[in-house]
């Protein structure tokens, strides 16, 4: 007998057909003798909805009312989870939460967990009770309802099987897995068996949304055994515990099937970065602390950034990007300090997307980079800026390329998967 903890997405629950399968799904996994815990997305589309909501209501909502408005979603689904298992004649009950209860920070739209009490839970799965519980949420110290940030589900998984102490954690998605890259971009996408934890958060962090990126960190420091699979399978379809999705292993346990090591472990593109570039700038010391020092005071995360040539006159051009969403006020910001930075134009651009390539193999192979360059170079993409880790290469590109950039590097670093139409 194990104890695991399950999670299904947004697409996996949504509507009362695709609950069901769900719960059938569950339902085997406890016939086969398992101890089992479920967590739940909102039906797909349902948070947007909420969200909307509150900007409707009021644009500059109060984070800790949108929190109690965009909860709402998993109440449903977990609730409605629980009757279908219990039509299904299983023991089933949801457990929000606030009743668990799953305590977090008060960073209300992306607060942290800070613990949860397993106690009631352990107690009602031991009594042969399938525990229901609705991602995205918690409880702030001050009493009151707090959600994860966008994805946070996968998180809540995560957090669930480390203070239960499970042996797996399986998330379910409408994928059967994490694939070289985002396979309804690129057909010829492969499938990967493993993949180490250290390279799903560098995927997760630089687009890949087939798992949030906290969800895999958290993960990672507490040993969780994480597995992705497709929740939109069949009876006879081979079972969770033989393993028919991705496993997220250590780099040691990956050493035991070192057949599966590539050069490059996956591909990711990420739309949501705004490019600025401030022009003549002086170039002297400190400059560069006066134009970031505003940006980090104000939480603006600053992510590529190069400092161009320095022209004549002692000044230079700085690029660098932000976060799409935060490109208003790091504009507002910036024009507030334009004496004290001493540039003369602020010119943005929303319409760029980084492309990341990442692999553990990049630490002892040279020529990554300059593969990457020639393939984009040779269809005609402008590469507008750079950035690397130890185990990634990022460029910005403009945005209208992405898909193209992502295929070309994806046949450049030799993952296309054979017999598949491109
Ligand atoms: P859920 O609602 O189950 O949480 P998400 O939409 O958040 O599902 O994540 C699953 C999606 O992630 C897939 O439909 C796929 O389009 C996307 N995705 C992006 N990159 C990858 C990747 N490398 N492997 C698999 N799926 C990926
Ligand atoms: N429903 C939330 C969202 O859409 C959380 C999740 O699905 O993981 O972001
Ligand atoms: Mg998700």
């Amino acid at each position: 007998m194990a104890r695991i903890v399950m999670k299904f997405g947004g697409t996996s629950m949504a509507g009362s057909e695709r609950i069901r399968r769900v719960a059938n799904i569950v339902r085997r996994q406890q016939a086969a003798g398992h101890e089992v815990a479920v967590v739940v997305s909102a039906m797909a589309g349902e948070t947007d909805r909420l969200v909307n909501f509150c900007r409707e209501a009021n644009p500059l909502y109060d984070p800790a009312e949108y929190d109690v408005v965009v909860a709402a979603g998993e109440q449903v689904t977990s609730g409605l989870l629980a009757l279908t298992l219990q039509a299904l004649g299983c023991q089933a009950r949801s457990w929000l939460g606030w009743q668990l209860p799953v305590h977090t920070d008060d960073a209300h739209a992306k607060a942290r967990i800070e613990d949860i009490d397993s106690a009631a839970l352990l107690a009602s799965m031991a009594g042969g009770e399938i525990a229901v519980i609705p991602g995205f949420q918690g409880l702030s110290p001050a009493g009151r309802v707090t959600t994860l940030g966008r994805g946070g589900s996968d998180t809540s998984a995560v957090a669930v099987a480390a203070a239960i102490g499970a042996d797996r954690c399986d998330i379910y998605t409408d994928v059967d897995g994490v694939y070289t890259t985002d396979p309804r971009i690129v057909a010829k996408a492969r499938k990967l068996k493993y993949v180490t934890y250290e390279e799903m958060l560098e995927l997760a962090s630089v687009g890949s949304k087939v798992l949030q990126t906290r969800s895999v960190s958290l993960a990672m420091k507490e040993g969780v055994r994480v597995q992705v699979l497709s929740s939109f399978i069949d009876d006879d379809a081979t079972p969770a515990d033989e393993i028919p999705g991705t496993m997220i292993v250590s780099d040691e346990e990956l050493e035991g099937h070192e057949m599966e090591r590539q050069l490059i472990t996956g591909i990711a593109a990420d739309k949501n970065e705004a490019k600025i570039i401030l022009t003549r700038v002086p170039d002297r010391p400190g400059a560069v602390a006066t134009i970031f020092a505003p940006l980090s005071a104000a939480n603006i995360n600053v992510d590529m950034i190069i400092q161009n040539v320095g022209r004549d006159k002692g000044e230079t051009d700085v690029t660098f990007t932000v976060p799409a969403a935060d490109l208003l006020r790091a504009q507002t910001l910036l024009e507030a300090q334009k004496e004290a930075i001493g540039f003369n134009r602020i010119i943005t651009d929303s319409k760029v997307a980084k492309v990341s390539v990442v692999g553990v193999g990049m630490r002892s192979h040279a020529g990554v980079a300059s593969t990457m360059f020639r393939a984009l170079a040779d269809r005609g993409i402008n590469i507008q800026a750079i950035s690397t880790s130890e185990i990634k290469i990022s460029v910005l590109i403009d945005e209208d390329e992405t898909e193209l950039a992502v295929r070309v590097l994806h046949t450049a670093y030799g993952m296309d998967a054979e017999g598949e139409a491109a």
